[in-house]
């Protein structure tokens, strides 16, 4: 059915697009959606979810198989600090694990995944084309680099000086049993490693750098994770991402709306693009269903603005040589205001 009029194109079978394709479903829309990648899809990526992203699958109805997570542990040299999340808990997950609960959650609402690549697209008056779909909204949720940003004119070039160096994440698996039931985070002098269980013998070790080098050369900095990482054995290869930041000039174009890290990007320092991918997909969703397309890039800035700040506002100090290595110290020396950071970041 070549000329058949969906409701919904959703572009990428990530997090973000899933639970955007769900949400449509599960409101009755009749919603495709178009992956380029086949079977169940891993990603570079800290699999900490925080409790607000355990809150909108819940919603969805997906409960992935994970490791509880109850708080953040921040470490520099001998100095730490550590707070509980208090609005309920977290979940380390491996991608793989919540790509096949939110796979089955679609298929089990008859959504079907094309396996395609969207290079193209054109708008029309009262639809979309992508190829040989139509459809009256499409949703572009291809991640990072997303082509359909670009194809839409929704992608800003360039960092303002504020913005600081471009950072990279990498990521592998390792065969131990979790360190504690926080994520924890150890600051470097450019880099920060975070460890996040995600089964009772797998820790995943993430590692964020404005320094582009491979993983080995990136744990040197950390002398005493790669000490408790020595001798345990990798049960996963090495993957990477980056430049994390991306810009957008706005997150709708007609009927063309972006999702996810699509929608613009920031940093992973806070651990909440999961969170927000998917309370944002909730956003889209009630506006697709009020047929209001346009309130989205309203109703999107005021669902991640805290986060947005949160994380802008700890990557400048990061990025600052006078400010920096006083963060973890100023966590340990206050910790009813670290506390009540990680209480935001939870939400
Ligand atoms: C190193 C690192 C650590 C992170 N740690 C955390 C963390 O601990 N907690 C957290 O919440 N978040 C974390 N994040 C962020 C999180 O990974 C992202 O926010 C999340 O993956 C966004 O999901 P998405 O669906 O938007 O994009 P993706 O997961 O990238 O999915 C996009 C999908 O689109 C598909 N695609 C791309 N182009 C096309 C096309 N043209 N046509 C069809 N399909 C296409 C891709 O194959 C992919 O499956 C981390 C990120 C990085 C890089």
């Amino acid at each position: 059915m070549p000329d058949h009029l969906h409701d919904v194109i959703v572009v990428g079978g990530g997090p973000a697009g899933l639970a955007v394709a769900l949400g449509c479903a599960r409101a009755g829309m009749d919603v495709v959606v178009c992956e380029k990648r086949t079977g169940v899809i891993d990603k570079a990526c800290g699999e900490g979810l925080m409790p607000g992203a355990v809150r909108a699958l819940a919603a969805l109805g997906i409960d992935p198989p994970g490791y509880p997570i109850e708080g953040i542990t921040y470490r520099q040299g001998a100095t730490v600090a550590h707070a509980m999340f208090r609005a309920g808990s977290g979940l380390g997950v491996r991608r793989t694990a919540l790509h096949d609960a939110l796979r089955t959650g679609i298929y089990r609402q008859g959504v079907p995944v094309l396996p395609m690549a969207i290079t193209e697209l054109t708008q029309h008056d009262g639809h979309v084309r992508a190829g040989e779909l139509r459809a009256r909204y499409l949703v572009a949720a291809d991640g990072l680099h997303s082509t359909v940003r670009d194809l839409a004119g929704l992608a800003k070039t360039g960092t303002t000086r504020s913005e600081g160096r471009h950072r990279w994440g990498l990521r592998r698996h390792y065969a131990l049993a979790p360190f504690s039931s926080a994520v924890e985070v150890t600051w470097a002098d450019r880099s920060e490693a975070y460890v996040t269980p995600v089964g009772p013998g797998t820790i995943g070790v993430a590692i964020l750098s404005s320094v582009r080098a491979g993983f080995s050369e990136q744990l040197t900095a950390f002398p005493d994770l790669a000490a408790r990482l020595s001798g345990a054995e990798p049960v996963s290869s090495v993957r990477g991402a980056g430049p994390l930041r991306q810009r957008t000039s706005s997150r709708v174009a007609g009927r063309v709306l972006l999702a996810g890290d699509a929608a613009g990007y920031v940093d992973a320092l806070t651990g909440e693009g999961l969170a927000v991918s998917l309370t944002t997909a909730a956003a889209l969703v009630r506006c697709l269903r009020a047929d209001r397309p346009a309130a989205y890039d309203h109703v999107w800035k005021r669902t991640s603005r805290r986060s947005r700040w949160l994380t802008e506002t700890l990557l400048w100090a990061r990025g600052r040589p006078a400010f920096a290595p006083r963060i973890v110290p100023a966590a340990a020396r206050a910790p009813r205001l670290f506390a009540a950071v990680v209480d935001q970041l939870a939400r």
